[in-house]
């Protein structure tokens, strides 16, 4: 089985620390034959979720990692380049801009905030939380991110849950029982405007599910969506490439039949 892994962050990201060279090479210790580097470049600030200017440093801090790589012997294994871009609906030109670096492979939409609030990340979900509220209005804005042509495949949908069950809500999972006119609206408009739909495997690390999980993207493939890519959204070199696997074997059992790599912002098609 041929696994590509197309959510991977390197030094160029905030929060990670290995060089795209390293985690090239520990991805292909952990079984993949290709991997896209997505690392962050943010409308936000994500502390206070307020639009911020940090892109300007982010886009070319990223973009000099992958001309590095790119100017040094080739990788163990073939890469590209990526970024996730995170709260495009909160500044969609600025956005738009930032997605027509024409050396892009590939675009991940992406939301770690509502708009003017704290990343999801350092909330902290109480036995009185809203989950279902908070739920709502993410789902809501990431109905306004589909609307939007600067990305191509929609990141981590569940987001919210992985904080969610960090702090033992379990009830805070996004699943179609719960939320599924919004997922039904949202599914539709990503497969209406040719965008496709990640599964990220990282909440596999921590017990928890895929985002999406298992019945939304079940629901997802009902309504007619067939653009699916898999991504680890590690950070680190044990975390490189961990987890794809079971996020392939997680689409054949659901039916998919294929998964999609992109390379100059197009899907190529690989059988599951
Ligand atoms: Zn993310
Ligand atoms: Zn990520």
């Amino acid at each position: 089985m041929r696994y590509c892994d197309q959510h991977i962050h390197s030094a160029a990201s905030f929060d990670a620390t290995a060089s795209m060279g390293e985690m090239a090479r520990a991805a292909r210790d952990h079984g993949m034959a290709a991997v896209c580097f997505t690392d962050h470049v943010d409308l936000d600030d994500s502390r206070t979720g307020r639009l911020s200017q940090q892109w300007r440093r982010e886009a070319p801090r990223c973009r000099a990692a992958w001309e590095e790589l790119s100017a040094g012997p080739p990788a163990v294994i073939p890469v590209r380049f990526g970024m996730e871009l995170g709260g495009p609906n909160h500044d969609p030109d600025t956005a738009a801009r930032l997605a027509a670096d024409p050396a892009l492979d590939f675009v991940l939409g992406s939301l770690h905030n509502l708009r003017n609030e704290t990343d999801f990340y350092w909330l902290r979900y109480s036995p009185s939380t809203p989950v279902r509220e908070l739920n709502r209005r993410y789902l809501r804005e990431l109905l306004e991110l589909a609307a939007l042509d600067c990305f191509d495949v929609m990141a981590h949908i569940g987001y919210t849950a992985r904080y969610m069950h960090r702090d033992g809500r379990e009830d805070g999972d996004v699943t179609p029982d719960r939320y599924g006119g919004e997922l039904e609206a949202l599914f539709t408009r990503l497969i209406q405007r040719g965008r496709g739909l990640e599964v990220n495997v990282s909440g596999l690390r921590h017990g928890h599910t895929t985002y999406p999980n298992a019945q939304c993207l079940r629901l997802y493939r009902q309504l007619g969506g067939e653009i699916v890519t898999v991504g680890s959204d590690a950070h680190t070199l044990e975390e490189a490439g961990v987890g794809v696997a079971d996020g392939y074997a997680l689409l054949r059992d659901l039916g998919f039949r294929y998964v999609a790599e992109f390379r100059t912002r197009r899907p190529e098609f690989f059988p599951l």
